[in-house]
């Protein structure tokens, strides 16, 4: 793939950090309503212009809309703050990895997924993650920010727009990309009731799959806000031991506290929760500790995700062979637990959540470097 553009980084005194345009696709109905009624505008504005952002549409093409009103958002407002920077197809399965940009020029990776059923699209919710799981991309530089609802919702605009000239859209959505979903809540809550609004995109919460490394108490809240998502919980471990090796935050909360929050999740909504484990060779994938999980998740009306670990060079773990998986996955079975593989797609094209930005930053860094020489 050809040569990436290059981002203005910096962020000195006196640059824009392009965040002032007011972002009108993470406003409610409602919202639009105080916003356009402010704009001296009647309050069917609000629902064409709603459904205009949705669709994708930029402001000079919202026909209905007033051309003078049209100059006044684009200069106060920014449709979509999200932009695609590059595409990379998989030729295995059609896969596509997204590379975004931010109006701050912050990067961002998605990956859309084409299912016989439907687009699946994987979105990030914050430019990289402060979680710092030892196996995870994501999380190698920390967090820089969270990410607005507006730039959520923008994700699936931009993917969207490619899937428009083959007259599909998104279907699905799994909050499985950069960042911690329920470190950014209130941005994730407001992301979700936006997202299934007739009129808007439309996403029902059936759709939707949240995944969390376990924060416990944000869990119980979201178990009220009446947005029944599945819950994936990055699990990874039989136990507490193994699980603080891989994953800080098992040094707050317990694995009895993380497990008691699934069980209040699946009664409160009636989901079955996912648990993802992902392989890693030597650290949490033998039969015997499957055995121990099996016996962990015993009653809990639930669903095992196996994942290959994706190794990252610069975390020095190894993924285990079909052999190891195999094993893994026969011995929960044997236990009565409800479990599958994950399908590897993209494998050709860094699938693996923050690979494709840190080959980003990683290029654009030796590309600095070299102009500096
Ligand atoms: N922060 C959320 C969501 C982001 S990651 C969470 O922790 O769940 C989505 C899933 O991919 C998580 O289960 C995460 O643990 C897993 N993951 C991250 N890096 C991985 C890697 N190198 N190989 C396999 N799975 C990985």
């Amino acid at each position: 793939h050809g040569r990436l553009l290059c981002l203005p980084h910096a962020q000195g005194e006196g640059v824009m950090s392009g965040m002032e345009k007011t972002q009108l696709l993470g406003m409610t109905p409602d919202e639009l309503t105080v916003y356009f009624k402010q704009l001296g505008q009647p309050a069917f504005r609000a629902r064409q212009v709603f459904a205009w952002l949705h669709q994708g549409a930029d402001f000079e093409q919202m026909s209905n809309v007033p051309k003078a009103l049209r100059e006044t958002l684009d200069e106060n407002c920014v449709a979509n703050p999200v932009s695609v920077l590059e595409t990379i197809e998989s030729k295995l399965d059609g896969t596509i990895k997204l590379l975004y940009r931010l109006p701050d020029g912050n990067v961002i990776e998605g990956v859309l997924m084409r299912y016989k059923y439907g687009n699946t699209l994987c979105l990030s919710t914050q430019v990289g993650c402060r979680m710092g799981c030892a196996f995870c991309a994501s999380t190698l530089d920390g967090c820089a920010r969270s990410l607005t609802p507006a730039e959520m919702l923008g994700q699936i605009v931009c993917a969207n727009g490619i899937l428009a000239p083959q007259g599909q859209k998104v279907g699905n959505i799994v909050l499985m990309g950069s960042g911690e979903p329920l470190d950014n809540y209130d941005n994730v809550v407001k992301f979700l009731r936006i997202l299934r609004i007739e009129g808007g995109l439309c996403i029902g919460m059936r759709s939707v799959s949240l995944s969390t490394c376990g924060l416990v108490e944000n869990m119980r809240r979201f178990a009220e806000e009446d947005l029944p998502v599945t819950l994936s919980l990055s699990l990874h471990a039989p136990n507490d031991e193994v699980r603080r090796k891989l994953m800080p935050v098992a040094r707050k909360y317990s694995m009895d506290d993380v497990l008691s929050a699934c069980r209040n999740y699946i009664e409160k909504t009636g989901r079955r929760v996912i648990f993802e484990y992902a392989l890693v060779h030597g650290v949490n994938a033998d039969p015997a500790q499957a055995v121990e999980l099996a016996g962990r998740l015993r009653g809990m009306q639930c669903h095992v995700n196996l994942i290959p670990l994706n190794s990252v060079p610069e975390r020095g773990l190894t993924g285990v062979t079909e052999r190891e998986v195999d094993a893994f996955k026969h011995m929960l079975e044997q236990k009565g637990i409800s479990v599958t593989r994950r399908r590897e797609m993209g494998d050709d094209i860094e699938g693996a959540c923050g690979q494709l930005r840190r080959r980003y930053i990683r290029d654009n860094q030796e590309e600095s470097e070299t102009t500096a020489e």
